[in-house]
Formats: C-alpha cells, sequence, structure tokens
C-alpha cells in the first residue's frame, strides 16, 4: 500500500496522475489518494469576492486565514470541485473511488489553533476566529473499511477538531500522518516541481537523495510551503515510514516515475 499526495498548485497533470493511478492500482497495488486545492480555491475565493489573505506565523510558516466564510468557500472547493472532479476521472478509468474529507468519519483528527500570532508589516497580531489546525491522529476504521471492500480512499482537508469543528490543516502533514498510521513503504507528495530544488529558479539544482540523518542540511533550501513539505516528511521517515519522495506532478506516468527514483527520496 503508498499513499499518494497530489498538490493543488497550477502544473499539476490530474488526467495524467489518475491514468497512472489506474494502472498502479490495476497491479494489485493498494492506493490511498490525498489532494489540496490552494491555487482553484484562491481562484474561487477571488470570483466570490472574498480574495484568500495568506499570513505568516511568528514561526515563519505562511498559511490561509480561515474565518467561517473561507472555511465554508474551502470546502466547496476541496470537498466539492476538486474531490469530486478527481472521483469522477478515477470511475471513468474503472476505478471504484470514494471521496472523503477528514471530517467524515473523523479521519484527520486534530486541534483547532483558536488564536494564532502572526506578523504583518513587521507587526504582530493575534487573530481569532480562525479554523485552521493541525493533525495529531487518524481514525483509520472507515479507510480500512473502503479498502477491505475495494474502494480507493481519495481524501482532502478539512480535518474535524476534537470539538467537532472542521479545520483548515496542511494537506502533506496530513497526509504523512497517515502514511505513518497506515505503516506505509512509501509517500508520493507530487507538486508542480521535481522534487527538493537548492534554486528555486534552476530545475536542475534538484537534490536528489536525503537521509534523514542529513535533514538539517537541507531544510535551508526549502522556501515558503516548501519548508512545511520538507517538515512533514521527515516527521513521517520518523514515524515508521520507509521513504517519503517528492516528485513532478506535471509530467506523463508520474507516480511510477516517483517510485523508481525520480525526484527528491528522503529516507
Ligand atoms: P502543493 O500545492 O503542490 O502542495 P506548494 O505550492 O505548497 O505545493 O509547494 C510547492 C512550491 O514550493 C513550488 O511551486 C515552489 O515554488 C516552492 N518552493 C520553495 N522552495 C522550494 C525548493 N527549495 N524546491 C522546490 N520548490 C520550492
Amino acid at each position: 500500500m503508498i499513499v499518494i499526495k497530489m498538490g493543488g498548485s497550477l502544473g499539476i497533470n490530474y488526467e495524467a496522475v489518475c491514468n497512472d493511478l489506474a494502472s498502479i492500482l490495476k497491479t494489485g497495488l493498494q492506493i490511498i489518494l490525498v489532494h489540496g486545492g490552494s491555487s482553484e480555491t484562491n481562484l474561487v475565493s477571488a470570483r466570490l469576492g472574498k480574495p484568500p489573505r495568506m499570513v505568516t506565523s511568528v514561526s515563519g510558516y505562511e498559511s490561509r486565514y480561515t474565518d467561517r466564510e473561507t472555511l465554508e468557500i474551502f470546502e466547496m472547493v476541496y470537498c466539492g470541485k476538486i474531490n469530486k472532479g478527481i472521483v469522477e476521472k478515477l470511475q471513468r478509468r474503472g476505478i471504484n473511488a470514494v471521496g472523503l474529507s477528514g471530517v467524515d468519519g473523523r479521519i484527520w483528527e486534530g486541534i483547532r489553533k483558536s488564536a494564532i500570532t502572526i506578523v504583518e508589516d513587521g507587526k504582530k497580531k493575534v487573530l481569532r476566529d480562525d479554523f485552521t489546525g493541525r493533525v495529531e491522529k487518524v481514525n483509520l476504521d472507515l479507510i480500512e473499511l473502503l479498502l477491505e471492500h475495494g474502494y480507493t480512499p481519495v481524501l482532502t482537508p478539512p480535518a474535524i477538531s476534537y470539538q467537532g469543528e472542521a479545520i483548515n490543516v496542511d494537506g502533506d502533514r496530513a497526509a504523512a500522518i497517515l502514511a505513518s498510521a497506515l505503516k506505509v513503504e512509501k509517500l508520493v507528495i507530487l507538486s508542480n516541481v521535481p522534487g527538493l530544488l537548492k534554486d528555486v529558479t534552476n530545475e536542475s539544482s534538484l537534490v536528489e537523495d536525503i537521509p534523514i540523518r542529513e535533514m538539517d542540511n537541507y531544510v535551508k533550501y526549502a522556501k515558503g510551503r516548501m519548508k512545511k513539505k520538507i517538515l512533514g516528511a521527515a516527521e513521517a521517515i520518523r514515524q515508521g515510514v520507509k521513504e517519503v519522495i517528492f516528485a513532478d506532478g506535471r509530467i506523463d506516468k508520474p507516480i511510477s516515475g516517483a517510485l523508481i527514483g525520480k525526484g527528491t527520496i528522503i529516507h
């Protein structure tokens, strides 16, 4: 069994991912697909007159400020348009996919950060009414039930807080904790870059191999959202996943390529 995380940035080739996924599933390997939806959410929220507000926490991580209205738009796009779009593409290829969010069956459970401290224009600010959080626990019952009956789960944020509120969580870290809980050997993270680059503007500066003990030497290359992805990967390895592969989701056969070592392998 493997876990695949498909990013939500512009450029990801959904058709290629679904084609590849369908041919791998036919070999008998079980796959759980996790996806994001950030760029589409930005588009839709701008069209609805509520442009995204990205905030940077005091520790330097960027996230989407998610008030109740943003959460609703987030769900419309992630759980609606993107999730059902992927399920449809897989169904068309003969895969019996089922799309769920982390709220369904409490698959991804965690804490809601009721107040976050951000830095804006050099000043610290506290934001309340924010529905973001962090997955701490995976409830596998529903996933196992689906897998046992031959369904392919397609999962997306939000997650659910211990109090039962939907929370916006980082999809990479959610995929990482899921991979650990399922004790899979491999987690493949597809995005719109070939992997971790030493220089973001130069695609041939790919880092091909990162042994976990040397992680500290590589984190410095990751900027913006890539930082969270790398830390999520390190977490997954420490919790028992053998390999996390960052690979290019824009190309043909992106998953098969990743499984034979195309990309950045963290182990
Ligand atoms: P997704 O939506 O696929 O989860 P993100 O957009 O969150 O992906 O993260 C991938 C982005 O991270 C790339 O498009 C790239 O601009 C950025 N990035 C920052 N630093 C690096 C780096 N060192 N190597 C590769 N990508 C990086």
